[in-house]
Parts: structure tokens; sequence; C-alpha cells
């Protein structure tokens, strides 16, 4: 099976899509990794959804890569009585520690840090914005506030506080328990949310050591500032729109957006556009022409990965929302303008000898306009860095290490196959003709270009390029 298009499809699990036969359709419709929200998920329903996964993984022989994405310090309210409520514009509502389930009246606030630090004046910004209270009385046990923009609040929703001052570290003793759960779960990215510098992820990475990938989300203005030594300490990128455009004003995000995808491609480190991309499909069938826009917008400018969150997790329309976002990347990928884009968008390759050879085998490539590059990869690097040169042609990563199969998941144009590696040169020659060939990559006849570091099985040596003829049973002639 493969992808007709580059883009990565990221699509997260929830109640609409636990069960073994949705994620089957989801992961049919084009969705290439998923993500597990630990904000909602308890451990034994993250570890149930990592078997469904790793169980459809197995049935269709096809490496997916998991992410874990932890809280971090995230505030939300508790949970209803009736699972929602609305409130009103003008009615009072008040936040406190009671952890009973709440009413139209009341809900808890399970942070006693908000409500020590919150004072009468301060706003709260309920679900990404939606609903917007003041703080009118406060006390270390409540708040009473009043609604100035009212609509549905349900269980869990997230609070934004623009303006009190609050002592939040990175990682909450809830994430590192999750964090500790998902690694001996066995997952190959986890998120870390809120971050606000580079510390933040080497301190993450100091616990994972080297057990998953870390992708850090971008939704804070503290941030923004930092971003380049962000990326420097981080394995990927999410522009966490969500978030970003609650705590800054909504109209930076698309600038925000298109910086932070060019910086990340400069680096070479896998972006994922992140929320909202297909809202209305959460109750519609079809998507808004904003909608499509949006998600044609991500892909023109070359990032990695497009997410679902809600849509996909919790919407009536799950496989549909995957099956339009396939659709968009297809068809906007089949636009001369989109390639156009990344050529002119393509950084200069860095000082490396593995820069150097992914740059001369995508214009080897290019120049023959041969049907795929195949790379040999054991750490999945060669393969990331000859992504970051957005080549024409497909990349084909082989690797003999389903951890790094799993995580080339997320990255733009790799379709990764797990294989035992090479005996020698020949082999590898051979067995990439055979995998290009086997997963219709190529025709018998075509010729291939195979990067790869010899000798074999050992990372950071990237020092070969071969162009190859595809034989009869697809094994390369020599
Ligand atoms: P969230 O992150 O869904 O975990 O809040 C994404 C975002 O803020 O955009
Ligand atoms: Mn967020």
């Amino acid at each position: 099976m493969r992808r007709l298009r580059r883009i990565k499809i990221l699509a997260t699990l929830g109640p609409a899509s636990s069960d073994l036969a949705m994620i089957r359709r989801l992961f049919e419709a084009g969705a290439d990794l998923f993500r597990i929200n630990m904000s909602h998920t308890p451990h034994d329903k993250m570890r149930e959804l990592v078997a469904t996964i790793r169980n459809v993984e197995s049935s269709y022989g096809r490496p997916i890569g998991i992410l874990v994405d932890l809280q971090g310090p995230k505030l939300r309210l508790g949970a209803f009585a009736e699972g929602s409520v609305q409130l009103q514009n003008g009615q009072t509502f008040t936040l406190d520690s009671d952890k009973a389930p709440g009413d139209a009246t009341r809900v808890n606030l399970p942070h006693p840090e908000i409500l020590a630090a919150l004072r009468p004046g301060h706003a709260l910004l309920l679900d990404d914005g939606k609903v917007r209270l003041i703080a009118e009385e406060t006390s270390k046990e409540h708040a009473v506030t009043r609604v100035v923009v009212g609509g549905r609040m349900s269980d869990r929703k997230g609070v934004s506080l623009p303006d009190t001052d609050l002592p939040v570290s990175a990682m909450t003793p809830k994430d590192r328990a999750d964090l500790e759960a998902a690694l001996v779960t066995g997952v190959d990215w986890i998120a870390l949310s809120f971050v606000q510098r580079a510390d933040d992820v080497i301190e993450a990475k100091k616990m994972i050591r080297g057990r998953a990938a870390v992708m850090a989300k971008i939704e804070k203005p503290q941030a923004i500032d930092r971003l380049a030594d962000i990326i420097e300490a981080s394995d990927a990128l999410m522009v966490a729109r969500g978030d970003l455009g609650v705590e800054l004003p909504l109209e930076r995000v698309p600038s925000l957006q298109k910086q932070m995808t060019r910086m990340a491609r400069r680096a070479g480190k896998p972006v994922v556009i992140a929320t909202q991309m297909l809202e209305s499909m959460i109750q519609s069938p079809v998507p808004t022409r904003a909608e499509v826009s949006d998600v044609a917008t991500a892909v023109y400018e070359g990032a990695d990965a497009i997410m679902l969150s809600a849509e996909s997790a919790a919407g009536k329309f799950p496989v549909e929302a995957v099956s339009t976002m396939n659709r968009i990347g297809e068809e906007v990928e089949r636009d001369p303008i989109y390639r156009s884009v990344l050529t002119a968008q393509r950084p200069a390759p860095e000082s490396t000898a593995g820069d150097a050879i992914a740059d001369a085998a995508r214009q080897i490539a290019e120049t023959l306009d041969l049907p795929a590059l195949i790379c040999w990869t054991s750490s999945g690097s060669t393969a990331v860095r000859v992504a970051r040169e957005r080549p024409k042609p497909p990349i084909v990563a082989i690797t003999p290490n389903i951890a790094a199969g799993r995580r080339l998941a997320v990255v733009w144009g790799v379709h990764c196959v797990v294989a035992e590696d090479a005996r020698d040169q020949d082999d590898m020659v051979s067995r990439a003709g055979q995998i290009a060939f086997r997963d219709g990559f190529v025709r018998a006849g075509q010729r291939v270009i195979i990067v790869a570091g010899v000798p074999l099985g050992i990372p950071g040596t990237t020092n070969m390029v071969r162009i190859a003829s595809v034989g009869p049973e697809g094994g390369a002639d020599i």
C-alpha cells in the first residue's frame, strides 16, 4: 500500500475513533500516524489504543507512527454532571475547588494556583477563546465570574488567562506520569505542550533517553521569541494554532505559521500544522471552502504533516475528514505551482556529507526524471535530510529499525519500509529495486537512485549515491 501524496496526515484518536474497525478505516483513508491526547485519555485507554494501532500496523505491514501528546501546563475545567452546559451572556458563573460535577452555575477548576493568582477584572478564556469570562470576586476557594461571551461548555475544556501571572513549570506531575506510561507502552513521538524555551525540551529529552522522538508544540508567545533554539533542541515542531490563537492575536497566526514552517524546514525538522483545519467537519460531512483553502495552504508551504483534532477524535465524520485531507493533498501536489513553490523555498544544503549526498541525489533524480529515490537508513536521519530537499520523486526509506520506520511516518514524502539490513552493496541495490517495485513505485526497466551509508548499519555515514536499473522481477541490475 502506498500513498499518492507527500504530505502526511496525523489523526487524533478519541471516542469517535477508538475501535479496531474505525482505526483501520482511518488508516485506509489516509492517516499516516495517530495522536493520543493525554488531556483526554486515561492510561489504560492509551495502552489499548497503542495495541490497536500496532495491530492495524501488522495487518497492513506498514509502519504507523504513534504520537502521545502530553497536556503540559494547560489549565482545564473539571467535568459537568450532564457533560455540557450552555452559558448565557451576562450570567454569573463560579469556578471553585469543589470536585463535584458542574452545572450551569458552577464548575470545578482543578488548579489551586489559578484561584490563588486570579484577581477581579482578569479575563478567563475558555475552549480556545470561544467563551469569555471576567472575574468579579476571587478567593483561594472560588472565583465568581461574569459571562461576557457565552456558549456551550463541556467537560475539561481549556482555560487561558492572558492577564494572570502563573508560576507554571514545563512538565506537570501528570505529564511525568503520562510520559512514563507512554514510554513503557512504547510510542514513537512525544509532543510537549506549551514549550516556552529550549530547556523545556532538553529536560524532557533527559527523561525520554531516546525511547521516543520529541515534538515541541509552539503555542506560547514566549516560544516564538526563542524559536531557533527550540527547533534545534527538538526533533519536530507542531504549529499548535489553537492555543497560539488564544495567547496571541488571531491575525498573527498565519504569518507565524509560515515563519515556523520555513524555519523548521530549513533546519530539516518535520513540522506539523494543527488545529481547526477541518473544524466544521465535526458536524458536517463537507468542509467549508475556507477550510479547504487552509489545508491547501499548509500543503503549498511544504509542511510535513497536517493534523486533525476533534474532527477525527470526537466528530461525526472522522473518515470523511481524513479522506478530505487526503484528496486536498493529492490535488495540490499535482499543481505545477506547488512544485515551483517548493523549489523556490529549498534551503541550501548544510556543509555535511549527508546533505551533499542528499542534494546530489535529488538533482540526479530530477535531471533523469527517476520514479523513486531510495535510501537505506538505520536511524532514519538520511531519509530526513533527503526529505529536507523536497525532491520531486517519492522517497522510499528502507530501515531495519522499526522504531525509525515509525518515526518517519511524520516526514514529508517518505514511504518507509522495514526490512532486514542488506548483506552487502549488491544485496542493497537489488533489494532496493525489489522493494520499490513491490510497493508500486517503479516498473521493470526503469532506473532508480539509491542513497546509503557504507558500511551499512552505522548511523551518520551517508556517503553513497548510485543509479541502478530495475530488473524484470524488480531486483535492480547492478
Ligand atoms: P491541543 O494542542 O489540542 O493539545 O490544545 C493543539 C493546539 O493548541 O493547537
Ligand atoms: Mn494546545
